[in-house]
């Protein structure tokens, strides 16, 4: 190695460990573990990350790469004892893509790299089997034409089709040699008319365009797709492996499988995998042929079969996680060509960590890092009825659950096009490939005839969180005839079909859903929850309490709701809510309340404004008695009305034209209708976000706070004297300035002491201000010398902030942002910690330098989003509140990001 020449880019898997999957990848990071385990790893080596980068952002390879792959290269070929492409005994690699996280979109892997003409012979020589050479030989240029040369590979595929039917056999391992001469002789003609050149020769140069084009692919549109809505920086490139091959396809001893040392679906405990004898690499997933299972290994190979089933557990122990792993057997010999953590349903995610704690290799705390706030959510999905039966027309495999009444596409196109166009679909493929990527996004779920637990539609569909029904083989999907076929059924494009992911099972037409036992455990408790489960689902309410109680026990942060009537607060509190972080009171002044704001506007006297007044407040204090009483003895935050006055009042135009019309036709317009659109004319505003809305109304329309309060006063005070624990908070919109707050503050205050004093009760009533303008935030050491709490109103802090008005720019604008990576993720959608939250932070510490109790929250949507709750919680926030429906979510997430900030425990 010349250490001259600058970095070190290529490493030897005896080299690594899996800490360093940054630089090699995450399948080389975890080749070196395995290796460095002293499990069976056919050796190789990785080049790094670092090399991708170079050639990416040069267009070539780093200068030093063409003599640290010789050197790594000469290694292997002297361990082996075998040389690349030698023409007696060749040494094969396979060539393997390898992110830090693993991708779709990236090459697929070449097998048997440095077979020619001539090692073709070699290899049968050596092997004592000349099918299995000429069937590697066809597989190598198969997969390099297609992969490297970027030939169609339905070419290579109607090829092979047409051997099996010209020898008249069902699959591939039946075809003779002689016909797998001719379909390498075929593979090799369609290369050259397909790619303008020969398919080369030489293993080196094979060796070397394979690696640049796993270079290349890290930037395919696939892999591009994946990665923005991962929120994978595009920057990190990916590893190559090369590994010496093992081979699979030697005959009836030989083989390939996956396995998982979990159920990744349902999370039972217990091996789960699939095996496919005599076969090579993705055979086993790609639905070929039908596979086995890891008990008739056991039959087949008892002694391969128990050391698969002692490495899995060490494995397991080791990573001390579900792990997937893919295997050969040669002749007999296991060999490990892959681990991972493996990927899971949220419903195995929660019972894997909860069985991992009682076995005692986690900890509960550790336990909480496996599980997400995502994952809960989709178990909160509703279910097929069960109390409405019916039979399934079929059944396939349950390779991801949710129960998905749809409408059937056969393509991404049409799942894409029917989406937008507002229906829920299901899209149904004889099996997927990643060029299904974005139908799969657009579809509810998946439904495939093809391929087992471990295919690409299974894989992909789990972790986008898809409903998913896959190898369902009863299934006759003509894609071309837009119809699928069971039986005598017929079922068209257009048509309705319901799948269960969690089951298998497919209907036709629609199924009645319910919720989900999660769901139902969530709002009524464990007990209620668990009559009539069967042990699976009792099994998994149990493991989701036990993980959301220890969240519960983590947190610093409380979770509120979000909620506006009594009956979303004591929907809330069901779900856990220690609070009403706000409560709007904008929608208590629409329906047949409206007349009423109509007559305040329309009011050209003191008198006539008061009597408008008079009877608005009875109806408020009753909303807030009700909702007083649904929140009794928790915090209540009630805003103070918010929106601008014309959304109470009619529509300009279609009173400006009521009144013309009417005037037109020779007759005189309602004298109302010309006073309100007087007053309408009057309040427009180009901009009411802007314009007159929160605070400002309070400084404005004279009466209208002072009537909230004075409401909210009396409805403490009755409640009170009923015996219960008001606990109200009164906050104020839209402020900028703290001369707003302490002008209405005034006002606020000598409202709830005449309140208190008339009913002889002692009123404690906090008030607060919303922080949502960017002057607010900046100058939030004096807004606390008015506001007893503060409470983010990110919502308008992101709007403000960046000078977004939401409605126009996520229609117009974010798409073209996303794509180009302005931000990976809307900012309304997760709180842009540079930006916004900067903001929160400053105004936090700020707040508490003028009033050391200030009390700190956050009511926008963000409240209820994962990032940006351990966001609020790094900022030192006291509560985050959030719609009701995503309350649980919040209680993990804020259980989480305290143990993420003290792995020790909860932060005192
Ligand atoms: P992916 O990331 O798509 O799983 P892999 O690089 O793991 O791609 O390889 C694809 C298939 O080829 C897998 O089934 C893998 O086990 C198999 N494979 C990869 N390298 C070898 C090898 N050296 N010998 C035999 N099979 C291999
Ligand atoms: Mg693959
Ligand atoms: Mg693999």
């Amino acid at each position: 190695m010349n250490a001259a020449s600058g970095a070190r880019l290529v490493f030897d898997f005896a080299d690594g460990d899996r800490t360093q999957a940054d630089l090699l990848g995450g399948k080389g990071a975890n080749l070196a573990e395995m290796t460095r385990l002293g499990l069976p790893v056919p050796p190789g080596f990785t080049v790094s990350t670092e090399a991708c980068r170079h050639y990416l952002a040069r267009g070539t390879e780093p200068a030093e790469l063409r003599e640290q792959v010789t050197a790594a290269l000469r290694r292997l070929e002297d361990t082996l004892g075998r040389r690349l492409g030698d023409v007696e005994d060749p040494l094969l690699v396979s060539v393997r893509s390898g992110a830090k996280v693993s991708m779709p979109g990236m090459m697929d892997t070449i097998l048997n790299v440095g077979l020619n003409d001539h090692s073709v012979k070699g290899l049968a020589a050596a092997a004592r089997d000349e099918r299995f050479a000429w069937d590697s030989y066809r597989r190598l240029i198969q997969m390099f034409g297609r992969t490297v040369l970027g030939v169609r590979a339905e070419l290579f595929d109607d090829e092979l089709a047409a051997a099996k039917a010209r020898a008249a056999v069902a699959t591939d391992v039946e075809l003779p040699v002689a016909a797998l001469r001719e379909l390498v002789e075929s593979f090799n003609q369609i290369v050259v008319t397909q790619s303008g050149r020969e398919f080369p020769q030489d293993p080196r140069e094979q060796l070397d365009l394979a690696i640049r084009a796993v270079f290349d692919s890290w930037n395919t549109e696939r892999a591009r797709i994946y990665r923005r809505r991962e929120r994978i920086p595009h920057d990190l490139g990916t590893a190559v492996n090369v590994c010496a091959m093992v081979f699979g396809n030697l005959g009836q001893t030989s083989g390939t499988g996956v396995a998982f040392t979990r159920d990744p679906a349902t999370g039972r405990p217990g091996v789960y995998g699939d095996y496919l004898p005599n076969a090579q690499g993705e055979d086993v997933v790609a639905g070929i042929r039908n596979t086995e299972s890891l008990d008739d290994l056991a039959g087949r190979d008892p002694r391969a079969h128990a050391e698969l089933t002692r490495i899995m557990r060490l494995l397991e122990t080791h990573y001390r996680d579900l792990c997937d792993i893919e295997f050969t057997i040669e002749r007999g010999t296991l060999w490990m060509l892959q681990t991972r953590i493996g990927q899971r349903t949220a419903a195995a995610a929660f019972r894997i960590a909860a069985h991992l704690i009682d076995e005692e290799v986690i900890t509960l705390d550790e336990a909480l890092t496996r599980v997400t706030g995502h994952q809960l959510a989709q178990l909160m999905f509703p279910q097929f009825d069960a109390g409405t039966p019916a039979t399934p027309i079929t059944t396939g495999m349950a390779a991801s659950p949710g129960a998905v009444v749809g409408e059937v596409v056969f393509d991404s196109a049409a799942a894409v096009a029917r989406a937008a166009a507002g229906a829920q679909v299901l899209l149904c493929r004889r099996e997927t490939s990643p060029d299904d990527l974005e139908g799969m996004i657009a579809a509810a779920g998946v439904l495939t005839s093809r391929g087992g637990k471990t295919s690409h539609a299974a894989v992909v569909a789990r972790g986008m969180g898809r409903a998913c029904v896959c190898g369902a083989e009863e299934i006759d999907i003509d894609a071309p005839e837009r119809v699928l076929r069971v039986g005598d059924l017929v079922v068209a494009e257009g048509d309705i079909l319901s799948i269960d992911g969690t089951t298998g099972e497919v209907f036709a037409g629609a199924r009645p859903v319910v919720p989900s036992p999660v769901a139902t455990y969530l709002e009524q408790g464990l007990d209620i929850a668990l009559k009539g489960l069967d042990a699976d689902a009792a099994d998994l309410v149990r493991s989701v309490d036990r993980l959301l109680r220890h969240a519960d026990g983590s947190r610093r942060l409380t979770v509120r709701a979000n909620a506006d009537t009594a009956e979303d607060a004591a929907h809330a509190r069901r779900l856990g809510a220690q609070g009403v972080g706000l409560c709007r009171t904008e929608h208590m002044f629409l329906g047949e309340r409206r007349v009423l704001i109509e007559r305040l506007v329309l009011a050209d006297s003191a008198e006539a404004r008061s009597a408008a007044l008079a009877e608005l407040l009875p109806l408020q204090r009753a909303d807030f008695v009700a909702l007083l009483t649904a929140m009794d003895g928790l915090p209540t935050t009630i805003r103070l009305l918010d929106a601008p006055l014309h959304e109470f009042l009619p529509d300009r135009t279609e009173l400006a034209i009521r009144v013309a019309v009417t005037e037109a036709t020779g007759g005189s317009a309602d004298p109302q209708d010309a006073r309100l659109l007087g007053a309408v004319q009057r309040r427009h505003e180009s901009n009411p976000m802007l314009g007159l809305r929160g605070v400002r109304l309070a400084l404005v329309v004279p009466g209208l706070f002072a009537m909230q309060v004075r409401a909210i006063a009396e409805a403490a005070a009755a409640r009170i004297a009923a015996g219960g624990r008001p606990r109200v908070e009164i906050m104020v919109p839209l402020v900028a300035s703290v001369m707003e707050l302490h002008l209405v503050r005034d006002e606020i205050d000598a409202i709830i002491a005449e309140v208190a004093e008339r009913a002889g009760v002692s009123l404690r009533i906090p008030i607060g201000t919303m922080i949502e303008l960017p002057r607010a935030a900046l100058t939030a050491d004096r807004i606390a010398e008015a506001a007893e709490f503060f409470s983010f109103g990110t919502n308008d802090l992101t709007q403000t902030t960046w000078g977004f008005s939401r409605d126009d720019v996520e229609a117009a604008i974010f798409v073209a942002y996303l794509a180009q990576g302005v931000f990976a993720v809307s900012p309304f959608e997760s709180l842009d910690r540079e930006g916004v939250g900067a903001l929160v932070r400053m105004a936090a510490a700020a707040g508490r330098r003028t009033r050391p109790g200030l009390t700190l929250g956050v009511c926008g949507e963000h409240g209820g989003d994962p990032e940006s709750v351990h966001f609020f919680h790094e900022a030192g926030l006291d509560y985050v509140s959030c719609s009701p429906y995503r309350i649980p979510v919040a209680r993990l997430e804020a259980g989480r990001a305290a143990l993420a900030a003290d792995p020790g425990g909860a932060t005192a």
